[in-house]
């Protein structure tokens, strides 16, 4: 079976949720670094945090799963600029095509691919790049 990326975590408490929520449906995944950042939390941005691992036959549904999850929590969350609860989640996934970025993709966040997220406000515009507490 072949695992691929799908998301990557700081924060231990939310991977494990996610983890269990993939789990419970039935999905194969893990976290892969999960037990090297929980002993140094601060080798987490040199790794590319704990990510989270799908068989590759399962991350659609996977993905699906995720997606939804997170707008049902984006709905709640207020733009700190506006106050309105219409932030969007928008990823950007860059492949590389040479072999030095692939390789350094590789050994920082396990994925040839990179990801960058931020959260963008329709309502006023403003991008973040983090969720606004
Ligand atoms: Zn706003």
């Amino acid at each position: 079976m072949m695992f691929s990326q799908i998301r990557s975590y700081d924060n231990y408490i939310v991977a494990n949720l996610q983890l269990n929520l993939l789990k419970d449906h039935g999905i194969s995944c893990y976290l892969q670094d999960e037990h090297t950042i929980t002993i140094d939390p601060l080798l987490s941005p040199a790794i590319g945090g704990m990510k989270l691992m799908v068989v590759d036959n399962d991350m659609e549904k996977a993905s699906e799963l995720l997606d939804s999850v997170e707008d049902d929590y984006l709905k709640t969350v207020a733009c700190p600029v506006c106050h309105h609860t219409s932030l969007e989640k928008i990823t950007h996934v860059d492949h590389p095509t040479g072999f030095w970025p692939k390789l350094k993709n590789r050994l920082i966040g396990g994925s040839p691919a990179s990801f960058k997220t931020y959260y963008h406000c329709t309502s006023c515009d403003q991008t973040f790049s983090s969720l606004p507490v």
